[in-house]
C-alpha cells in the first residue's frame, strides 16, 4: 500500500478546496484508501490526515488523539462521514497542517470541546466527546472534508508563522502574517 503524495498549499490549493462526498458502506476502495492514509500519515509528524489531502474527495480522515499526553499520541484511527453534533465555545489555539508544512499559528478559534459521530473502518458507529487539542484535530480534519483550511479561520489580529532554519542550523519561527493580506 503506497505512501501517497500530500497536496500542498498554495500550489495544489484547488484539490484542497474541493468538497468531499459521503462514503457509501459498500465503497470498494474504502479499505485501501484508509490503508493509504495510514501509510502516508506514518511518514509524517502530524495528528491527522484527511482523504482530500491525498487527492481523494471522500469524507474519510485519520485522527490521532492525545498528542499532548505524556504517553504520546495514540494510534491513528479512521473516521468516516463524521458529523459534529455538539460543540463548546470557540477558543484560540494552535493549528498546523501537513498541506502547509512549516506554517503555524496559535490564533485559530476552534471549539473547546465537541461531540461527533462517524463510522469506523469496520462501519461500526462511533460517538465521541473530545476536548482541547483533540477537539482541534477533529475540527481541523472535518474542515478538510469541506475544503476549509486553517488559514480561513485567521482574523485581522491573528499571527501566522513559518519555521525557517537559521544560519546556526536551528529552527526559528518567522512571522509571515503579512502574506495574508489580499487573500
Ligand atoms: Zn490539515
Amino acid at each position: 500500500m503506497p505512501v501517497r503524495h500530500i497536496l500542498k498549499f498554495p500550489q495544489e490549493e484547488e484539490g484542497l478546496r474541493k468538497k468531499s462526498k459521503s462514503v457509501k458502506r459498500n465503497d470498494p476502495q474504502l479499505k485501501s484508501l484508509i490503508q493509504d492514509l495510514k501509510d502516508t500519515l506514518a511518514t509524517q509528524d502530524g495528528a491527522g490526515l484527511a482523504a482530500p489531502q491525498i487527492g481523494v474527495h471522500k469524507r474519510v480522515a485519520l485522527i490521532s488523539l492525545g498528542q499532548d499526553n505524556e504517553e504520546g499520541m495514540r494510534e491513528p484511527f479512521a473516521i468516516i462521514n463524521p458529523v459534529i453534533t455538539k460543540k463548546g465555545s470557540p477558543k484560540k489555539g494552535f493549528d498546523g497542517c501537513l498541506s502547509m508544512p512549516g506554517w503555524m499559528t496559535w490564533d485559530t478559534k476552534r471549539p473547546e470541546w465537541l461531540e461527533f459521530r462517524a463510522r469506523d473502518e469496520n462501519w461500526k458507529p462511533i460517538q465521541m466527546r473530545v476536548e482541547d487539542i483533540d477537539a482541534r484535530v477533529v475540527s481541523h480534519e472535518i474542515d478538510h472534508l469541506d475544503g476549509i483550511l486553517f488559514l480561513d479561520h485567521l482574523e485581522s489580529d491573528s499571527k501566522l508563522f513559518i519555521v525557517r532554519i537559521d544560519e546556526n542550523g536551528e529552527e526559528k519561527l518567522v512571522e509571515i502574517t503579512q502574506l495574508l493580506s489580499g487573500r
